[in-house]
Order: C-alpha cells, then structure tokens, then sequence
C-alpha cells in the first residue's frame, strides 16, 4: 500500500459532517430521523438568485473568468462593504473563492510559517485547527466556558500571546455557540492583536443572522485603523441559503490578497462563472434583503422555541444566544450514567446514544473543542424541534 504523507496522515475529516452522514444512513434505513446537525439553512436559495444565473447560464457565461472574481462581483463586493460596514476597499483588496472555507484555509496558507502559533478560542468552528495545521501552524486553544458566554476575554488573550503567535482567529456570530461579540469587546480584542502585531482572521459569515436586534459588530468597522493586520471573510452562503452554491470572499491588505490570488491560479482558478452572476445579484438586489428578514425571523422563533423546551429538560444548562442557528447546551451532567449498552462518560458517546435510541441527530462539542456540550441546529422546522427536543428529553431522563 502506498504511505500516505504526513500532511494527510494528521488530517481529520469533518466531524459536523461525519454525524450528518450517519443519521442519512439511519434514513435510508427507513428510519424517522430528526436532524439537529444541519450546519444550513433549510431555506430554498431566493428565485430572484437562481433567475440570475439562469440567466447567465443562458447567456452563454459559462467560461473561466478572473481568479479572484469577475470585476462585476468584486463591485457588489465592494457596494456591500460600503452599505453594511460603512468601509471602502478596492478590487485588489478582494478575492472571491470557493466558499469561506476555501478563503480561510488560503488565508492560512498565505500568513502561516511552519511551527506558527495561531490562537483560536474554544468553542470554535471543526475546520479551524485543521487548517492551520495544514499550512504548518500550531493551533494555540483557549478555552472560553458558558459563564462567559463562550466570549473570549481580554485577558485570556494577552495571556495567550506569545513571541511564536502569529494570528488569532475570531469566528461572530460563533458556529457553534451562537454568541456575537459587541463592538466594544470586539474593539479590546482586536487593540490587543494589532499592538501584538498579530494577523487577525475575522469570519463574518453568520452576519446577517443576528437577534433580539442586537447589532452586528463588524472588526473592519470597530477599529478601521487595524485594516493593515485584519483579514475578514464572508459570503453568500448562509445569509442567502446558498451553501451549495459555494462562493465567498476575504477582503484584506493587497499583498496578501494578490498571494491568496497566486495560490488558487494554482490550486482552483476561479469559482463557477454562472454562479458568480447569480452571486451580484444576491448582494445587490433588494429582494435579498427582504428575504434574510423572512428567514432571520422564522429562525428566532425557533431559537426561543428550542431553547423554552430545553428550559424543561433537568440538568441541561443552556444560554439563548443571540445569532446564527445553533443552541449549545452543556450536558456533562448526565456523565458517568449508564444506557441500555454501556456508560456514558462523554459527548460523543452521548450524541452517538440520542442517535439511536432517541433517533435524533446532534454533534457532539468534542470536535469543536467543547467536551462537555452538544450543538443542535434550528435550522429545521418547528414540527421536529418541538419533538426533537421531547425526544432528547425522554432519552435523557431513560439514562441511569
Ligand atoms: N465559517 C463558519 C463559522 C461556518 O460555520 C461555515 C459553514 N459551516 C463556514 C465558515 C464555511 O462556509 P462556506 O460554506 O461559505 O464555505
């Protein structure tokens, strides 16, 4: 058998979408399934998004275009900057990509030396680490617990702050824990980066799915003046439901823009020409926007909806945070208690046990670096939330 290289040795798959891939082999089993591991929106992407790129597709625009976007994108690119965070940038300070993934992951591999520390707080996104061990980094962990929110604080991060530290990765709203820093924590945050000299990675894709009409906090626009230092990311794929679609954009300093350019004129080219169309007319038609308020507020009705019923399950601890489509309850309470096939003594074996006596699918926080939680998504109708959550409650309650 040939050997496989370091590189791909060390290499996790996705946990998210490992546990999504079992409960669709339960389904297919016939069995009823309630899927709390959507990492989606389970709206339709608007049809005023997919004329657009019928229509291009119609048009014959169906060829290569420009690595880093068509001059027509980066502009509604740059329209939005200027409308949502009241910034200017020009086209070289924007490259489109294959999702925010593939953005983040080019980023990392454009910044990171070998033996660099990149500092990432904990609860985090799966594919964090992993990618900064792909670009050679060492992913520098802090904790962050539920008390606080699962916000990492100022001093946590001076803390953490070594003459090896090269980046700090922030993720608001968070997947998987829903918190969104104000702009006057997040402005702490990023005055310790920049005075560290640290290259700041601000994932920005939940933006648009904010509640309780508390602000959106912008890190280009908290403090303009780190704009040397801040790479920020964002995309259509949950504001517009266009997962799949699979277009993003990272806005940063030229030179490592015109880098992250090199590398996908290597790697990918540019993403899907058609798409690109569709993409313009999702970020500049107001239909769109109308269209997030529809799904944002259907969204929070479920959140205070799965978050009331998980009130009444004992010994879950839960915080109602205000965006993106994930509760993140603490269930470490039910530890150490005993199923039908075994003892229970930690998240994965805990949403391994909901998956197939409860038939409900979770993820455990393991992977996202939170022993001790589980993330469900609302991204699914209220019908499965409310028995969902009864189902999780009764399987819970059967442990003993
Ligand atoms: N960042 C975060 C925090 C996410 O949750 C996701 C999607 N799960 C992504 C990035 C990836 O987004 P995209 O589909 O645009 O690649």
């Amino acid at each position: 058998m040939l050997k496989l290289s370091n590189r791909a040795q060390n290499l996790k798959p996705s946990a998210t979408l490992a546990m999504a891939a079992k409960a669709k082999e339960l389904k297919a089993k016939g069995v009823r399934v309630i899927d709390f591991t959507v990492g989606e929106p389970d709206f339709d992407t608007p049809t005023h998004i997919k004329d657009a790129a019928k229509a291009a597709l119609d048009a014959g625009f169906t060829k290569y275009t420009q690595t880093g976007g068509i001059p027509e994108l980066k502009d509604a690119i740059r329209q939005k900057l200027k409308r949502d965070q009241g910034t200017d940038f020009s086209a070289e300070e924007i490259i489109v990509t294959f999702g925010v993934k593939h953005a983040i992951a080019n980023a990392l591999l454009t910044l990171i030396n070998e033996g660099d520390e990149v500092i990432i707080p904990a609860p985090y996104w799966v594919s964090y680490p992993e990618q900064v061990k792909l670009a050679g980094g060492v992913p520098h962990i802090i904790t962050t617990t539920l008390e606080e929110n699962f916000l990492l604080s100022a001093e946590k991060l001076k803390k953490a702050i070594s003459p090896n530290t090269k980046a700090l990765i922030l993720n608001s709203p968070s997947n998987p824990t829903g918190s969104a820093y104000s702009a006057e924590h997040l402005k702490k945050l990023l005055r310790i980066a920049a005075d560290h000299d640290l290259a700041i990675l601000s994932d920005e894709i939940y933006e648009k799915i904010m509640y309780d009409g508390q602000p959106f906090a912008s890190a280009m626009t908290v403090l303009p003046e780190i704009r040397e230092q801040l790479i920020t990311f964002n995309g259509v794929s949950k504001a517009y439901a266009m997962t799949g679609w699979r277009v993003g954009y990272a806005v940063g300093p030229k030179h490592i823009i015109a880098k992250m350019q090199a590398l996908q004129d290597q790697q990918t080219s540019s993403t899907v020409s058609f798409v690109q169309k569709a993409c313009v007319t999702a970020l500049t038609s107001e239909r769109s926007e109308s269209a997030v308020k529809t799904m944002v507020v259907e969204f929070e009705k479920r959140r205070n909806r799965m978050f009331e019923l998980i009130q009444d399950i004992p010994a879950v601890t839960c915080r109602r945070p205000p965006g993106a489509f994930f509760l993140f309850p603490f269930v470490g309470a039910y530890f150490g208690k005993k199923s039908l096939t075994g003892i229970i003594d930690n998240a994965t074996a805990l949403a391994e046990y909901l998956l197939a006596h409860a038939h409900v699918a979770t993820v455990s926080g393991d992977p996202f670096g939170a022993p001790g939680y589980i993330r469900l998504s609302y991204a699914t109708s209220m019908d499965n939330i409310e028995e969902g959550i009864k189902n999780i409650k009764h399987a819970l309650q059967e442990l003993k």
